[in-house]
């Protein structure tokens, strides 16, 4: 695979109370090094504003109210960046953000403003980190989470790869958290298969779509013949997994 697309949770990029996991950035932007001077090129798709924005603020920001967690997301999307700047910064990579919305991939004039930028970025040698603008868009006009948005992008860049990035090893059979015996799924060809065998569980608190939402990115990238990878970001090696020399992580390729 040459252009990877790889999506980092909320989960992953932070830990449970809104700080960002340097440790874990770190290593990410060393393996995209590692990837981009390979010849590879690589798109990050991150969430991690909004428990970025209760991690700047403190406990007491945890609050529903729509426009409390718009402001959330507008304080911690500049943390977020401010992070992936500094630590990419250390790799002599640079990176960039975009902030889509749904209306961005169904008007075509938009849609190819956005792929224009996004190649003229990694002809550059540039690494873009996109996310949904989550500032601007309420409910009703949302994508809704970032495995979907990591898959548009995946399929508008015609990426060879969408590799996911979660607190768990991939998609198991039942909730692991909720049950010790549960058994991973290393590989699935039918997906359809896989809804029909598999229980779903509550996602991690800050998650959003969780193993829903990525079956929903599989079946749109497994659409255009493009494999997606779910693994463990806690752990993972990327290249490893890339080259075969890991057990864990969970590859959905429908035949
Ligand atoms: P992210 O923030 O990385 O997108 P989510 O929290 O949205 O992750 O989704 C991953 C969570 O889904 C895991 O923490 C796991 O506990 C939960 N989960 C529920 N059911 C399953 C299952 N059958 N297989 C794997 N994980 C599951």
């Amino acid at each position: 695979s040459n252009k990877i697309v790889i999506k980092i949770g909320s989960s992953t990029i932070t830990s449970e109370d809104g700080t960002i996991n340097k440790e874990f950035l770190d290593n990410l932007a060393k393996q995209v090094k590692t990837l981009m001077d390979m010849g590879k090129r690589v798109i990050i798709v991150s969430s991690g504003a909004r428990i970025s924005g209760v991690g700047t603020l403190g406990k007491w920001s945890r609050k529903e109210d729509i426009h409390y967690k718009q402001a959330l997301c507008a304080i911690g999307q500049v943390e977020l960046m401010d992070s992936y700047r500094k630590t990419f910064n250390n790799y002599d990579l640079h990176v960039a953000q975009i902030l889509l919305t749904r209306q961005d991939f169904e008007d075509k004039a938009r849609t190819l403003n956005i792929r224009n930028t996004l190649f003229t970025l990694i002809d550059e040698g540039v690494v873009p980190v996109i996310n949904e603008n989550d500032t601007v868009c309420v409910d009703e006009i949302k994508i809704g989470d970032n495995d979907v948005l990591a898959a548009y992008t995946t399929v508008l860049w015609n990426a060879d790869l969408l590799f996911i990035l979660s607190d768990i090893d991939g998609i198991y059979d039942k909730s692991p958290k909720e049950n010790k015996d549960a058994t991973l799924i290393k590989w699935v060809n039918n997906i359809e298969e896989l809804e029909k065998n598999i229980s779903i569980g509550k996602t991690s608190s800050f998650g959003t779509g969780g193993i829903q939402t990525k079956i929903k990115a599989a079946k749109i990238v497994n659409g255009y013949g493009i494999p997606l990878i779910i693994s463990n970001g806690k752990k993972e090696n990327i290249i490893e997994k890339l080259n075969g020399e890991s057990e864990s992580g969970t590859t959905f390729y429908e035949d």
